[in-house]
């Protein structure tokens, strides 16, 4: 059983699906990219996998049993979660704010150490910014804080909600090189929701397209690309310059 499946998973809003009836598995150690239009369930369904919404019906299992609502931070400690705009508290230092988790869960001092130093070095942040504060970093750097603070604990997930969309295309580029030379030295279950085409193709091992709550293709990403299954993902595809 992989790390992520959902079955007959549905979620409504005020009676209106936001997902609809989803059964899915995603690949374990592979990097899947969600995508399609605003509105069309992505954030959603990201949020159900680490709990932050229980949905109205279905089931959702991660790392192999059900999750357990009552007991979700435990959970929650597994699965990084790096969102559009980086969450940094802006009175702590670069190095204390990626060493919260680290901090939270009394792993020894020295361990958060050596796996700061590490994390900043797969993302090409100097040493010295370990005594910044995020005001004085640039967007991009401070995304990569985020990145090093998601992946502190090593979570064998890690979900990533738009995470680049407002960053320049030339650092959106380079952080997504470091993303997969991360993969590379640390597999992990990735699922990145992205409206940016371009951004699936580079990162994506698997695409799952969506539309209206429901998933109107899933697969590899070279089937995805070569053979729409819809006219509406082949327009979605061809919409978007390469
Ligand atoms: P996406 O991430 O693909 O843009 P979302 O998952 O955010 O889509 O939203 C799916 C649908 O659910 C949309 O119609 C949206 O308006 C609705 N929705 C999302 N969050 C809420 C909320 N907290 N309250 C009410 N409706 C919501
Ligand atoms: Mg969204």
């Amino acid at each position: 059983m992989s790390l992520i499946q959902f079955r007959n998973v549905s979620h409504y809003y005020g009676g209106k699906p936001a997902v609809k009836d989803l059964s899915f598995e995603i690949e374990d150690k592979k990097i899947t990219a969600i995508i399609g239009k605003s509105g069309s369930g992505k954030s959603t369904l990201l949020q159900i996998i680490n709990g932050l919404i229980k949905p109205s019906g279905g089931s959702v299992y991660v790392f192999g049993s059900p999750l357990d609502y009552s007991n979700i931070y435990k959970t929650r400690l597994k699965i990084g979660y790096s969102v559009q705009g980086t969450g940094l508290f802006p009175h702590m230092s670069i190095y204390n704010n990626i060493a919260v988790l680290g901090k939270i869960t009394n792993v020894p001092k020295h361990d958060i150490e050596r796996r700061i130093d590490t994390l900043m070095s797969f993302v090409n942040l100097p040493p010295s910014f370990k005594t910044k504060y995020p005001y004085q970093l640039s967007g991009g750097e401070q995304q990569r804080v985020g990145i090093c603070r998601a992946m502190l604990l090593d979570p064998p997930v890690f979900l990533l909600d738009e995470a680049f969309a407002a960053l320049d295309p030339e650092t959106k580029s380079e952080i997504h090189t470091e993303l997969l030379d991360m993969q590379k030295a640390e597999p992990r279950t990735i699922v990145i929701v992205t409206h940016d085409l371009n951004e699936a193709v580079k990162l994506a091992d698997n695409i799952m397209f969506m539309q209206d709550g429901e998933i109107k293709q899933y697969g590899s990403k070279k089937d995805v690309l070569n053979n729409p299954a819809s006219v509406s993902v082949k327009d979605y595809m061809d919409n978007r310059a390469l």
